[in-house]
C-alpha cells in the first residue's frame, strides 16, 4: 500500500473521547480514497493527521514506506510532500493564475516553472489562463486552479477537504467526475473528504464510511451498497429499510423468510445459527423491490417522491412493515392505492435483530 493508516487514534487536548479511534485503511498508488460520514465523525481530523497538521496519539501513518506519524514520530507537514485542496479554493487574489499555480515551484528556474504551470493548467482544462485573476473565473474554474496548484509540485499524495461543497449542486457532481479524470490523468494518489454520497461514488475507488471516530467499512462503492458491514453503513448509503426476518435451514438450503416472502439462493448470507432462533433483520433496498401487478404480495402507497425518470414509493404491507421501491414514473399510482410487489434481492444482507449495533455481522 502506498498510504497505510493503522489503528490510528487522534485525541484533541482536553477531549474525553478520541476524534479518530482505531482507524485502519490502505490506499494503493494511483487510487482515490474518499472518507464519508455525518458531520463531526472525524473525517477532517483523519485527513489533517495524514497531512501532518495534527499529531496522532495511537497507531501510525506510513507514506511510501516512510513512517510519518506515530505516538513518537511526527514528520512536519512541509516535509511530507503532500498537496492540499480546501473547500474555499484559497487562491491569492492579488496574484494572477500563473503565479498562483507556480507558487510552490520557486525551486525551479523561471522557464521550467512556466512550462510546469502551463502543463498542469492544460491538465485541468484551463490552458492559457495564466494572466487572468481568480475573480474573473467561475467557482468551478477556481477550484480547478486550486487543483492545478496542488498538483504542480508533484506531491506524493493529494488531500482534498470537501472540495466541492461551495459549488452549486448541479456543478458539484460534474466537477467531481472531472476531478476524478484529472487525478487519474495525473496518476495522483488522493484522499478526499465529503459528506455527499454522490460525490463519493463519482470520485472514489475506495470509500470509507465513518461514524463517531470509527471507520465502519473501507471498500469499493459496490461492496458498500450491496455488502454493508454494519447497520450504520446500510442506513447511510442508499435508500433502504430493515424488515424482521427469519433464517431457516431447509432441504433446499438456507432460506430467509421476509414479509415479502421467502428468499432463497442466499449464498453470502450468514447461517441461521448466527442469530438466536434465526431471528434477524433483512435489508430491503428500494431496488430490491419490484412492482409486479401479478404478485400476490400487495402493499399500499403511503408516500411518493417524484425523481424524474422514476418515483420513490414508500409502501406499507398488510403486516405493517414499510418498504421502499423505485417505479418508472409512467406508472403513476395514486396515494393509498394497493399495488403488487415482489422481492428481487441479489445480495441478501441480514443483521442482528437488536437496535443499531456497531458490531458488524459480516455477510460475506
Ligand atoms: P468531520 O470532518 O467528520 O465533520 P471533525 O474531524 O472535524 O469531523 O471532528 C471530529 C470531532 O473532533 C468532533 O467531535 C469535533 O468537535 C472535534 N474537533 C475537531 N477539531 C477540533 C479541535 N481543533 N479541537 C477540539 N476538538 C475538535
Amino acid at each position: 500500500m502506498f498510504l497505510s493508516v493503522s489503528q490510528l487514534g487522534v485525541r484533541y487536548p482536553g477531549a474525553t473521547t478520541s476524534a479518530v479511534d482505531g482507524v485502519t485503511l490502505g490506499l494503493k498508488a494511483g487510487d482515490i480514497g474518499v472518507l464519508i460520514g455525518p458531520s463531526g465523525c472525524g473525517k477532517t481530523t483523519l485527513l489533517r493527521a495524514v497531512a501532518g497538521l495534527e499529531r496522532v496519539s495511537a497507531g501510525d501513518i506510513v507514506i511510501a514506506r516512510e513512517t510519518v506519524s506515530n505516538a513518537h514520530t511526527h514528520v512536519p507537514a512541509e516535509q511530507r510532500r503532500i498537496g492540499m485542496v480546501f473547500q474555499d479554493y484559497a487562491l491569492f487574489p492579488h496574484l494572477d493564475i500563473g503565479r498562483n499555480v507556480g507558487f510552490g515551484l520557486h525551486h525551479l528556474p523561471p522557464r521550467q516553472r512556466s512550462e510546469r504551470v502551463a502543463e498542469v493548467l492544460a491538465l485541468v482544462g484551463l490552458d492559457g489562463t495564466e494572466s487572468r485573476y481568480a475573480h474573473e473565473l467561475s467557482g468551478g474554474q477556481q477550484q480547478r486552479v486550486a487543483l492545478a496548484r496542488a498538483l504542480a509540485p508533484q506531491p506524493r499524495l493529494l488531500l482534498l477537504d470537501e472540495p466541492f461543497s461551495n459549488l452549486d449542486v448541479d456543478l458539484r457532481e460534474r466537477l467531481a467526475h472531472e476531478v476524478r479524470g484529472i487525478l487519474k490523468a495525473a496518476g495522483a494518489t488522493a484522499l478526499l473528504v465529503t459528506h455527499d454520497q454522490l460525490e463519493a461514488f463519482a470520485v472514489g475507488d475506495m470509500i470509507g464510511v465513518m461514524r463517531q471516530g470509527h471507520l465502519h467499512q473501507w471498500d469499493d462503492a459496490y461492496a458498500l451498497y450491496h455488502r454493508p458491514a454494519t447497520r450504520f453503513v446500510a442506513e447511510f448509503i442508499g435508500h433502504g429499510v430493515f424488515a424482521p426476518a427469519h433464517i431457516r435451514m431447509e432441504p433446499t438450503g438456507a432460506t430467509v423468510h421476509t414479509p415479502l416472502g421467502a428468499l432463497q439462493d442466499v449464498g453470502g448470507c450468514p447461517l441461521p445459527s448466527a442469530y438466536p432462533d434465526g431471528q434477524c433483520d433483512v435489508l430491503l433496498r428500494a431496488d430490491d423491490i419490484v412492482h409486479d401487478d401479478s404478485s400476490p404480495v400487495k402493499a399500499q402507497i403511503v408516500r411518493k417522491a417524484f425523481r424524474g425518470s422514476e418515483f420513490l414509493y414508500t409502501l406499507r404491507l398488510a403486516t405493517g412493515e414499510t418498504v421502499l421501491t423505485h417505479v418508472p414514473s409512467h406508472h403513476d399510482h395514486a396515494m393509498g392505492e394497493w399495488i403488487g410487489i415482489r422481492a428481487e434481492v441479489d445480495h441478501v444482507v441480514t443483521f442482528a435483530r437488536e437496535a443499531a449495533t456497531d458490531h458488524p455481522v459480516r455477510s460475506v
